[in-house]
């Protein structure tokens, strides 16, 4: 079984992985995505994560694999339709993550009206960093997050761009799900995102809280 780390050294076998889509507007612009009324949700398997150092193996059947990415929260406490008031006691921990996604086959199954999960959950499609503590984040909706690829920056954006803000994501996801401790939440991704291929280098990084480091196979 797959498990969060927390900087303190305590460990929880991650659950579920429930994912916001389009949640910055510069990055729904860049897609030519309307933006949506009530948050896009999506959930990846926890037999998708990948941790520091390890390797993104992209199927055979995508010829374009993007990274995304994004803020991620380790929920800490269990939760059935949150308030938004009431929602941040339930994070346990801050940290980074990249939603892989095969875009080609995406929109593929966009078009056809059929879900995502092989384009969003296939092995290795969530690089996660360690967490740390949610009590040593001051302020997680005021945050640089950055993403490089062979040294070059290629996303660059702020928490603080959100369209639905984390209390709103945990609140409007725990009336879907209930929140298990374990379970992670990835919160979009800012504009910039772009195909990676065989030998790249990519480093996800969150200033004073995460960085990622992983290659692709
Ligand atoms: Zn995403």
């Amino acid at each position: 079984m797959k498990s969060a780390r927390l900087t303190s050294g305590r460990h929880l076998p991650i659950g579920k992985i429930l994912c916001i889509g389009r949640n910055y507007s510069d990055h729904i612009k860049e897609l030519g995505n309307a933006t949506p009324e009530a948050p896009v949700i999506f959930i990846k398997p926890a037999s998708s994560v990948i941790g520091e150092g390890d390797a993104i193996v992209i199927p055979p059947y995508s010829r374009e694999c993007h990274y995304e990415v994004e803020l991620a929260l380790l929920i800490g406490r269990k939760g059935k339709d949150i308030p938004v008031d009431r929602a941040m006691e339930h994070i346990a921990g801050y940290g980074v993550g990249i939603d892989l996604t095969l875009r080609d086959v995406q929109d593929v199954q966009k078009k056809k009206g059929l879900p995502w999960e092989i384009a969003k959950g296939f092995d290795t499609a969530c690089p996660l960093s360690a967490f740390v503590e949610a009590s040593g984040v001051a302020d997680p909706q005021n945050l640089q997050i950055r993403l490089t690829v062979n040294g070059k920056v290629r996303q660059d954006g702020n928490t603080s761009m959100m369209i639905h803000r984390i209390p709103a994501i945990i609140s409007h996801m725990s009336g879907c799900f209930t929140l298990e401790p374990g379970d992670v939440i990835l919160t979009g991704t800012p504009a910039g995102v772009s195909r990676i291929v065989p030998g790249d280098h990519l480093v996800a990084e969150i200033p004073g809280v995460a960085t990622l480091r992983v290659s692709v196979a």
